[in-house]
């Protein structure tokens, strides 16, 4: 699913082609041990579904792009939510005519390369839900 190497508290993390990105990082981050983290990377992606919280209604909106796109910026943090790894991705993506869309990550399908550098901080960070937003923010 994954290849990596460890450099300290870092590892790069080079996801196999076709793989669907948050679940292959969240199983590498589950392998690991990773209950506190950040995340940053770049890749190649075929579908990506994005997410919208609209604060109004603090309802989701999901949206699906099936299309080839750079991810140009893939940002992150790792913590855990219910004793598993909860990933909280944000993805710029670049199209075929140059113009980006982005947001928060739901999961994105890999068509090409998706290199990734995980940061283990060595602790865990919990969640909670937090009724004034609608999100589970970290619980620090
Ligand atoms: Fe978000």
């Amino acid at each position: 699913m994954y290849k990596y190497r460890t450099f300290g508290d870092r590892y790069v993390v080079s996801i196999d082609n076709h793989r669907e990105i948050a679940a292959a990082l969240a199983a590498f981050c589950t392998e690991k041990g990773i209950r506190a983290g950040a995340v940053h990377g770049i890749g190649a992606i075929c579908e990506a579904t994005f997410r919208f919280l609209d604060p109004a209604t603090k309802k989701y909106v999901d949206k699906t792009f099936s299309e080839q796109m750079e991810i140009t910026n893939l940002t992150g943090n790792i913590s855990e939510k219910e004793g598993k790894v909860y990933l909280h991705l944000h993805v710029t993506a670049s199209r075929r005519d140059y113009s980006c869309i982005g947001g928060h990550l739901l999961s994105a399908v890999l068509n090409g390369a998706c290199e990734l550098v995980v940061e283990d901080f060595h602790g865990s960070i919990g969640r909670r839900f937090d009724p004034e937003t609608g999100l589970y923010l970290y619980d620090l």
